[in-house]
């Protein structure tokens, strides 16, 4: 993946991210580091609602807001919430490849069928749907877009620390995205 950095040791882990949640999340997720037994939460997460994105944390240790493409739009109450009330600091945004909220339009045709077939939906009702609402789903590509939506929420959220990565699916690793 373009602009992203592979985190195999944890030497690879950027100096600002040493000794935080979010090295702590690396370690957990992609070095296998031995779950600890935590009792506060002390990372936020953004994610995908994909299925393919299966996180190695402890439990407690996170609060994750999932949407898709890992788009926040509309989640900051919650966002807000875990930072106020969780005494959160980290955040970690992860998009993955292959996200099905990229290029949208090539699904419209399944999206309607499938609406159709499983929900019970008209035609008319499901196109409506895709036509009314796609256009603020869709991200683009997904590198770019955990990028543009981590500086979004940077600047809504100063004090935090947010880490751009993705997820790739093919080896279930997290890689940061440089910025
Ligand atoms: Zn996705």
């Amino acid at each position: 993946m373009p602009n992203t950095t592979s985190i195999i040791s944890s030497k690879d882990i950027p100096s600002q991210y040493r000794q935080t949640p979010i090295a702590k999340l690396l370690e957990y997720h992609n070095f296998e580091k031995p779950l600890d037994e935590i009792n506060k939460p002390e990372l936020l997460i953004g994610t995908c609602i994909d299925n393919r994105i299966q996180l190695r944390i402890p439990g407690k240790f996170a609060f994750v807001v999932r949407a898709g493409g890992a788009n926040m739009k509309y989640n900051e109450f919650k966002i807000s919430y875990a930072i106020a009330l969780g005494n959160i600091q980290h955040m970690a945004l992860i998009g993955h490849n292959q996200c099905g909220m990229s290029n949208l339009i090539q699904r419209k045709d399944q999206f309607i069928q499938g609406l159709v077939k499983n929900a019970g939906w008209s035609i008319q009702q499901a196109e409506k749907q895709f036509n009314n609402e796609s256009p603020e789903s869709e991200i683009g590509n997904e590198v770019a877009f955990i990028l543009k939506e981590t500086k979004r929420l940077q600047k809504l959220y100063p004090k935090i620390m947010i880490a751009p990565m993705m997820y790739l699916v093919e080896d279930n690793m997290l890689y940061l995205i440089s910025y």
